[in-house]
């Protein structure tokens, strides 16, 4: 297991919003010192546009800070998704999230869709013909959607219930029928966290949620697995919460 981190996701001046507030990643990366942690390098306009309309990233681009930050997150998610492929289940801890961004525009916090953007870059480089991504941010992750819709054998889960237990239920479900893939993605917000805007799921639940999916991953893809930060805004309990997610993925 690694973690995918630099110090540059604590500089909260790239934008004004809850995943931009300042504390918000220094909280988050607070339960992940036992793991080895990987610098991303940013994702350049070439792996930008596989997912994203040109004239769109160039707008970002006229933004530096927040164009900075996004291309930085991006290639997070693109290290992780490689390491994972390699064989090392990787979490990436970045920021901004990504799930609400589509071609040409995003909205909920995001710029670039981190998730989509490792996916098609492991596609371009052969190594993966389809995926399958769970979201499990208390919001629908309908940039992501957009994204891999026309993409065959590849499906984006985002589950939903009323409670906390009817939630796991669901995904094991979900999980112990889905086919195989070649890797599986996971965007990983933390609000759906009791005191966080989602208010369902306990810590515990977290780690269930890194077990189900691991060991869906080692059924189904020899446990190439990968997460991506999105949203999570209780900063008082987000690094257990990741931690515990973490401790149920990396198994
Ligand atoms: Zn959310």
């Amino acid at each position: 297991m690694k973690i995918v981190f630099d110090g540059r996701f604590c500089d909260s001046g790239y934008a004004q919003d809850n995943a931009a507030m300042p504390g918000r990643m220094e909280a988050a990366v607070s339960g992940l010192e036992a793991w080895t942690h990987l610098a991303p390098v940013a994702a350049t306009h070439e792996q930008l546009s596989l997912v994203h309309d040109p004239v769109y990233v160039q707008q970002i681009a006229q933004d530096p800070p927040r164009f900075s930050m996004a291309c930085l997150a991006a290639g997070g998610a693109i290290l992780a998704a490689q390491q994972s492929y390699g064989g090392e289940p990787t979490f990436a801890c970045v920021r901004p999230p990504g799930h609400h961004a589509s071609r040409s525009e995003a909205w909920g916090h995001c710029t670039f869709n981190n998730i989509a953007v490792a996916l098609f870059v492991l596609r371009a480089e052969k190594r993966i013909e389809n995926a399958f991504v769970i979201d499990i941010d208390a919001h629908t992750g309908d940039g992501t959607r957009k994204l891999l819709a026309s993409w065959p054998q590849t499906e984006v889960f985002n589950p939903f219930a009323a409670s906390a237990k009817e939630y796991l239920e669901l995904v094991e479900a979900h999980l112990v029928a889905l086919p195989p893939t070649d890797i599986i993605a996971v965007s990983a917000g933390f609000d759906a966290y009791l005191h966080d805007v989602g208010h369902k799921l306990a810590t515990a639940d977290f780690e269930r949620l890194g077990t189900l999916i691991r060991r869906a991953s080692e059924r189904l893809c020899r446990g190439r697995r990968f997460a991506v930060l999105e949203g999570g805004y209780y900063l008082k309990d987000l690094g257990v919460n990741i931690r515990a997610f973490c401790k149920g993925f990396a198994g």
